[in-house]
């Protein structure tokens, strides 16, 4: 399989509409929200403004239509500045995607204009207070009556849930049927029995907008069952595979603008008559880094294109965001200790990034959880 990423020229138009975005309105502002601790909504309206919710939504409802590479790009290139504001955008962006392809057509008609003009934001359900990595135990229940479904049930650590209108929710329909009776609904937050909670105060990376919601009685009508139960579970399975592998290609453009930051900072930090970058360990260790981002760029890169060609996207995605997620974790803190105390300041990014290299170790299946991917693949069961 080739591993070239090339794209269109109207892709690298839009991917360099999404960097002079990011750079202009991202990075200097990404500290801000994080000490706000709280979602930059004004920012992904921005976004949306600037074309940029549109990606993945067809031509045929006014969107871009680009094609799974340029997401990948897209969210690496906005996470050299803000990992967590990417997150927020892509997250967004796989609901509108999902609305085109599998909701139905007055659906789609209905919410996809309010997503591209940012009136309106989205986010995709399956975590619970006391389901995470065991997804199929979820206890969200959907009970069918006469015209819909009436849900009840808590869903929490949900991107964006701070600020989206419209919830890709994960229900079990039939608790006896285990993942065979999980269904997906598209919900609309503004409408009867969705309470929206607080959002999530962490270590970092508030700018993901993380919260939950408790449904209450609600009802949602036929049309908006998009997944039927049985086909809820491998449907939420094959979007995570595509999550996987932006997560992958996030950690390697954060990583590696800290990386240049470093290297950056220790060519004009002097020490003992010399600067720092002299000394053979820190060369190496930005080496190190150098060589491990490259590496896991070309295992995120060939999990793109397994996801777009349909084939091999589970295991190359769990291998690229294992691997992406751990060499963030290790290089953004070696990274912060070449920088010595200066490293910790406000004005450098490493604290955010390193909190957000925790969060991709969790989000979209936990390193172990890809692990145990891998090894059912090598071993069975
Ligand atoms: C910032 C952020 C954003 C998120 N956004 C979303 C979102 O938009 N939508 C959504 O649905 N969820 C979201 N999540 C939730 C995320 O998917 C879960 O955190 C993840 O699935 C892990 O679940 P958990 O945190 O409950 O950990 P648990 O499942 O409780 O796991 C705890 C520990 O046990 C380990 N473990 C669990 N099972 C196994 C096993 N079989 N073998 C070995 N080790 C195991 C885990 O790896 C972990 O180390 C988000 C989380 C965060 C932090």
């Amino acid at each position: 399989m080739s591993m070239d990423l090339t794209l269109e020229t109207s892709e690298i138009d839009f991917l360099n509409r999404a960097i002079d975005f990011s750079r202009s309105a991202v990075a200097p502002n990404a500290q801000d929200w994080e000490d706000a601790r709280q979602m930059p909504v004004d920012t992904l309206r921005a976004a949306a403004g600037a074309g940029l919710a549109g990606l993945e939504i067809p031509e045929q409802y006014g969107g871009f239509g680009g094609r799974f590479r340029l997401k990948a790009r897209v969210a690496e290139e906005i996470a050299r500045d803000c990992f967590a504001f990417s997150f927020s955008l892509i997250n967004n962006m796989g609901l509108a995607g999902k609305i085109a392809r599998d909701a139905p057509e007055e659906l789609a008609k209905r919410y996809l204009p309010e997503m591209m003009a940012g009136e309106v934001f989205g986010c995709t359900a399956l975590s619970e207070p006391a389901a995470g990595s065991d997804f199929a135990a979820i206890s969200t229940s959907a009970r069918k009556v006469d015209g819909g479904w009436i849900l009840n049930g808590e869903k929490a650590w949900i991107t964006n849930a701070a600020a989206a209108d419209l919830i890709f929710l994960y229900a079990q329909t039939n608790l006896d049927l285990g993942w065979r009776g999980v269904a997906g609904f598209l919900i609309d937050a503004r409408e009867d029995g969705v309470e929206r909670l607080e959002p999530t105060q962490m270590m970092g990376g508030h700018a993901i907008g993380v919260g939950g919601f408790k449904l209450h009685d609600h009802f949602v009508a036929e049309n908006r069952l998009i997944s039927s139960p049985g086909d809820g579970f491998k449907a939420a399975m094959n979007g995570v595979n595509a999550a996987r592998t932006y997560v992958a290609t996030m950690c390697c453009g954060m990583t590696e603008a800290a990386i240049e930051l470093t290297a950056e900072y220790a060519s004009n930090r002097p020490a003992f008559g010399t600067t720092i970058s002299a000394f053979q360990g820190l060369r190496w260790d930005l080496a190190d880094a150098q060589t491990d981002v490259e590496a896991a760029r070309l295992l995120a890169y060939r999990a793109t294109l397994s996801v777009e060609a349909q084939s091999g996207a589970e295991i190359h995605a769990a291998h690229a965001k294992k691997f992406a997620a751990r060499i963030a974790d290790k290089h953004l803190t070696k990274c912060m200790q070449i920088m010595g105390a200066a490293g910790l300041k406000r004005e450098y990014p490493l604290g955010r990034h390193i909190a957000c290299a925790r969060i991709a170790n969790y989000v979209d299946g936990t390193t172990e959880i890809q692990n145990e991917r891998i090894a059912r693949n090598l071993i069975g069961n």
